[in-house]
């Protein structure tokens, strides 16, 4: 039976939940450029060049820095797999989604797993690290979430930064949602392995995953006993791929590419700076609208990135989020584990971090709360907002 759907037409939403973010319209024509072959001397360039801006956006200058065919957690598998060989010892944090997720692929690819784990919401206490440490001397990769997306904790690395490489070990972070929109110093804190997602804070569609390596990760890569265990994430391969000697591996998402460049030549004109605080600004106006709703945050570190908070009591987490999206077109996210049913999360990640947005959620929901019986001050949120920065940040922001 042959089908006809007619043609596609999805509707366009405001994308603000822990991913994908809004994909602005010079992303998008990047990928309706044409395709090309994957080893074209054009497709080559672009590849260098996606390259060399990916170094800026991570802070480095690692050689081995390019970006994974797969989403998020691709680049995750990437850096487990690369680093860890059949019996080592890995230290995964766990205080949510992610660093369970990074504890389960740790095991899939044979790693002997300590978890450190602490409450969902909260961070890790570099105290645990430094225990878990002395409990475990032959620990050879720590694994963290930078910014953990299942409850919104923003997890401060320097301390930790300090007592791996003390110990000898390697660092390896998750910055799906923190790279692009909070500071992600790779260099500076000498992480050894990061990864991040396109369609988090980068605002492109989800499909590649950056990942950057440090000299020291190389060498334990190149030096290891036994072959990568996943082919197709195979550093030793890929780079030969993505270095100057152009060996085919796989196909690459050429289109893909094309947007992530695009995408990146934006964050490199706005200004990773500007960038941050950007994301800093229209969080803080978040927030006050939100607490001036009587919405309580969740993590004691809030993301800039993204807003964790309890869903009041009585009212009912679905309802809110399907008016939201069948009536402001706006997708904000449910929570995840033991927030399920009791936490909102809302993303300001990327292009979808603007005031508009600020304005549109705060009102939307200011609106669909008060319909079903919460009493409130109406303007109160939006006044609150504007209070939070100040009226000449506010009108820098417009
Ligand atoms: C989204 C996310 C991932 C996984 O990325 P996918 O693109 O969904 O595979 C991993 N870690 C964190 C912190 C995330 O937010």
């Amino acid at each position: 039976m042959a089908a006809h759907f007619g043609q596609l037409d999805p509707t366009q939403r405001v994308l603000m939940g822990p991913g994908p973010s809004d994909v602005s319209l010079r992303v998008l024509r990047a990928l309706a450029a044409p395709t090309i072959g994957h080893l074209d001397p054009e497709y080559l360039q672009i590849m260098d060049e996606t390259r060399q801006m990916l170094r800026q956006v991570f802070q480095t200058n690692n050689e081995m820095t390019m970006a994974v065919s797969g989403t998020g957690s691709a680049g995750m598998e990437a850096c487990v797999c690369n680093l860890i060989e059949p019996g080592d010892e890995m230290i995964v944090c766990v205080n949510g989604v992610f660093g369970g997720r990074m504890k389960d692929v740790a095991e899939r690819y044979g790693a002997v797993v300590h978890a450190i784990e602490t409450n969902w919401g909260n961070v890790i206490d570099p105290q645990q690290i430094a225990d878990q440490l002395v409990k475990f001397p032959r620990t050879k990769v720590v694994g963290i979430v930078h910014a953990e997306t299942s409850t919104g904790a923003h997890q401060p690395l320097d301390e930790i930064a300090k007592l791996v490489h003390a110990s000898g070990g390697y660092l390896l972070v998750d910055a799906v949602t923190s790279l692009g929109g909070i500071d992600v110093p790779i260099d500076g804190l000498g992480i050894d392995a990061c990864y991040s997602g396109t369609q988090k804070c980068l605002s492109c569609p989800p499909g590649l995953a950056p990942v950057t390596f440090s000299a020291r990760a190389v060498d334990a890569i190149m030096a290891r006993k036994s072959k990568v265990t996943s082919w197709y994430l195979d550093v030793t391969m890929l780079k030969n791929y993505w270095g100057s000697d152009r060996v085919y591996h796989h196909t690459a998402p050429i289109n893909m590419t094309y947007a992530l460049r695009e995408a990146l030549q934006m964050i490199l004109e706005e200004g990773l700076p500007q960038r941050i605080a950007r994301h800093e600004l229209n969080h803080r106006m978040l927030r006050a609208g939100l607490e001036a709703l009587g919405l309580n945050y969740i993590p004691d570190h809030s993301l800039t990135t993204l807003n964790a908070v309890h869903v009041p009591a009585g009212v009912d987490d679905a309802v809110v989020r399907k008016r939201l999206l069948n009536e402001y077109n706006i997708e904000i996210g449910a929570g995840l584990g033991p927030f399920k049913g009791k936490a909102w999360r809302i993303g300001l990640m990327g292009s979808s971090s603007t005031l508009q947005n600020v304005t549109l959620i705060l009102s939307a929901l200011e609106s669909i709360l008060s319909d079903l019986g919460y009493s409130l001050t109406p303007g109160a949120t939006l006044s609150a907002a504007r209070n939070a920065v100040g009226l000449s940040a506010y009108a820098q922001t417009v």
